[in-house]
């Protein structure tokens, strides 16, 4: 197992259940290269879900503290979770995730792509006149504009919808539309050297038996010259590399030779699989 990095990990300034400096303490045990943290960004709703803005001073003079702890060991990288109504800016991370959690109302308030799947189905109703796909369509166009508008280093989760999906059925992920559209909002982003990320993350909360993205959506990033990078979306330390192999084992059948991981001389390294 080749992976031994994580970009994606909360920590209990978010919704994270292990505070930084475990999360640390067991990449460090588990013999990682490096670690990076991505606490999700402040926002102005939802407010157990994301960083306390008064306290984003003290999560980054954390996070620069465990630097300093783990310094010529393993590089610790200050990130973020920037979601798309995130009302702060990446300036002053070393990178950011860019991900779409919500989806817009006209009256300002916000529904939940990975929420209560009741509140998805009813959001479907009210919004999308009770159809799954033009919701779909919606959630994959604001991640593509939010990833262009940033130009984001990172992917996040890139097809979070199949979450509630799974229960609600609101669509066909085989039909060809459905597959089509998320297609078509990826294709631009191949270019801007954004990393995909492959995120293990519901996988180890039993929600899903495949990484995030579908293998479909993989296969076609490759052929576009694409770059991944394998993340656990970590809530909790004991899941800090959960479905690593797996995932590395999906990427080495679709065809990839190799990764990308936060470094340890440069920010982003590559390294090969199944070495
Ligand atoms: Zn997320
Ligand atoms: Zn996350």
């Amino acid at each position: 197992m080749s992976i031994l990095s994580c970009a994606h990990v909360h920590t209990t300034y978010c919704d994270g259940k292990s505070p930084a400096s475990l999360m640390a303490k067991t990449a460090w045990e588990k013999g990682f290269v490096s670690l990076g943290f991505s606490s999700h960004a402040p926002q102005h709703f939802d407010p157990g879900y994301c960083i306390d803005p008064a306290r984003e001073q003290a999560y980054k003079e954390e996070i620069l503290a465990l630097r300093e702890e783990y310094r010529g060991r393993m590089p610790i990288y200050l990130g973020i979770e920037r979601d798309h109504f995130s009302c702060v800016s990446p300036e002053g991370y070393d990178y950011f995730i860019s991900a779409v959690h919500y989806l817009p109302k006209p009256d300002g308030h916000h529904g939940v792509v990975d929420g209560n799947p009741e509140d998805l189905l009813a959001y479907v109703n009210e919004y999308c006149g009770g159809d799954g796909l033009a919701m779909a369509r919606q959630y994959f166009e604001l991640l593509r504009d939010d990833v262009l508008a940033w130009r984001a280093p990172i992917i996040g989760h890139f097809d979070l919808v199949r979450k509630n999906n799974a229960w609600l059925r609101l669509y066909d992920e085989e039909s060809a539309a459905y597959r089509r559209l998320a297609l078509d909002a990826l294709r631009p982003l191949a270019e801007t050297g954004a990393l995909l990320e492959v995120n293990t993350g519901a996988m180890a909360r039993g929600y899903l038996s495949t990484p995030y993205p579908e293998a479909f959506l993989l296969r076609e990033w490759r052929t576009w010259g694409g770059e991944v990078i394998v993340n656990s979306d970590c809530h909790d330390a004991r899941f800090l590399d959960a479905f690593f192999s797996e995932a590395e084992a999906l990427l080495i059948s679709l065809g990839f030779d190799h990764a990308v991981r936060l470094g340890q001389k440069e920010k982003w390294e590559r390294f090969m699989l199944g070495q």
